[in-house]
């Protein structure tokens, strides 16, 4: 069994960063905590506008969710369309809407234009219906998104087998938006590029307390401090250090495993187009290839415990289902990571005290939304407006019983890990 929190993506990744950590007490105009998509898309935009930006992360750029993921660029969030305005009402939910309908163009722009090199593949995504009620669910979806101006196409089970090289699947909701990157190389060009733009980019560097002083904030880490007159706090999953602004989610775990490279026949009979794919499932299965044609395959569940032995049983059995052309290929690297969920799947932005804001709960839907709500938190605090924010600021969010729900969502996954994909 490999380190569940050494993503494999770390290994593969081709994008550096120059940083180390924070010994000396600085003044800056933005403060940004944590080095994941949504900080560092905050600090390349402060840092483009001309303020000066430092960003801390406790441990290395990538190490939350944003390096652990599975790479789908998605355009909105698990929810229909539908769903998010019935949460945020008709005006707000359309604007939701219509920036995340963007995500994948911001990320892809932002990739092609500063030359990140992450893999990317804009061949779309398939969510493939794994029943015929999950058949029926995309048909709902299809309709809501074709009414919200997507360009979303709904494929026969014969489509769909063509497309994914699977029997496996009763149709498919391919999303030309979309696409897949290389996680952690993605974030580790963001903050690249953040740097080169005169972001200063700290590693190894917990915030262990943040507090008003005077007009400013004093951020402590164990070796410097900052102030700042605006802070973004973008720790999401993985917060650690001040209680006081904790997000509150419920932790939910995925994890992955994957195949060495594939041969090239094995691999043109697989995917040939590169699209990136989930299912329809309620404990649901990603998977996709990587730019090294290595399968990477996923579902809910955390490695961390004794039971995992589950999760990874599973594991192999539903890849020989969906590809009995890979039954001889073993899985040579696992890895895991904790989602933010909200109960509502919307992600939420706090306000944490004057000119200092929070996000997170992005459900498992981070690369495309992270990206947008970190640039627009910081285009919020730079201009005093909160109106380009993309969901109203809430004074505070809470969950009810995060804690046994997380008990509730690894026990669900379990079972069903222990029951499906028998033949
Ligand atoms: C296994 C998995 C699969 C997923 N698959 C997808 C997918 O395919 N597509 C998609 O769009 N989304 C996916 N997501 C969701 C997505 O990865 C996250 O929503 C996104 O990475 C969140 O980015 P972030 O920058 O907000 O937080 P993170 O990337 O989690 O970054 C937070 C950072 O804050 C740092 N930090 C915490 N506390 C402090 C402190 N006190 N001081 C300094 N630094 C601190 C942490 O070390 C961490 O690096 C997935 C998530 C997981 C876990």
């Amino acid at each position: 069994m490999t380190n569940p929190d050494e993503p494999l993506w770390r290994t593969t990744c081709r994008e550096t960063v120059t940083a180390a950590p924070l010994l000396s007490d600085i003044s800056v105009d933005v403060a940004i905590i944590g080095g994941g998509y949504t900080g560092c898309s905050a600090a390349l935009y402060a840092a483009q506008q001309g303020a000066s930006v430092c960003l801390l992360e406790a441990k290395s750029i990538g190490h939350g969710g944003s390096g652990r993921n599975v790479g789908l660029v998605n355009a909105g969030l698990w929810l229909p369309p539908d769903d998010i305005r019935n949460h945020l009402g008709q005006e707000t939910g359309d604007r939701l809407i219509d920036l995340l309908a963007q995500a994948p163009a911001d990320v892809f722009d932002l990739i092609d234009q500063n030359g990140i090199d992450c893999e990317p593949v804009r061949q779309g995504t398939l969510h493939c219906a794994h029943s015929g009620a999950g058949r029926r669910d995309l048909q709902k979806r299809h309709a809501q998104l074709v009414a919200s101006g997507a360009p979303v196409e709904l494929l026969t089970a014969q489509d769909a087998s063509q497309r994914t090289g699977s029997t496996a699947f009763q149709g498919a909701l391919y999303d030309p938006r979309a696409g897949t990157i290389q996680p952690m190389a993605y974030v580790m060009g963001l903050a690249r590029v953040a740097a080169e733009s005169g972001a200063h980019i700290y590693t190894e560097s917990p915030v262990r307390s943040l507090r008003r002083e005077g007009k400013e904030w004093l951020l402590e880490t164990p070796q410097g401090s900052v102030r700042a007159r605006a802070v973004i706090q973008a720790t999401n999953a993985y917060h650690q250090g001040p209680e006081e602004t904790a997000p509150d989610y419920v932790p939910v775990y995925y994890f992955q495993y994957a195949t060495a490279p594939l041969s090239h026949n094995l691999r043109a009979s697989i995917l040939p187009a590169g699209e990136g794919c989930w299912d329809t499932g309620l404990i649901m299965t990603s998977f996709r290839l990587d730019g090294d044609g290595r399968m990477i395959i996923g579902g809910m569940g955390d490695l961390g415990h004794a039971g995992c032995g589950i999760h990874s049983a599973w594991v192999r059995r539903k890849l020989d289902q969906i590809y009995p052309q890979l039954s001889d290929q073993p899985l040579v690297e696992g890895w895991h990571g904790r989602i933010a969920m909200t109960s509502d799947h919307i992600p939420k932005i706090t306000q944490i005290g004057p000119n200092a804001l929070s996000a997170h709960g992005f459900s498992g839907r981070g690369i495309g939304p992270g990206t947008v709500f970190g640039r627009l938190m910081a285009q919020s605090l730079l201009t005093g407006d909160p109106s380009c924010l993309p969901v109203p600021v809430v004074p505070e969010h809470r969950e009810r019983w995060p804690r046994l729900r997380r008990v509730y969502f690894e026990t669900g996954a379990a079972l069903t890990h222990l029951i499906k994909a028998r033949f």
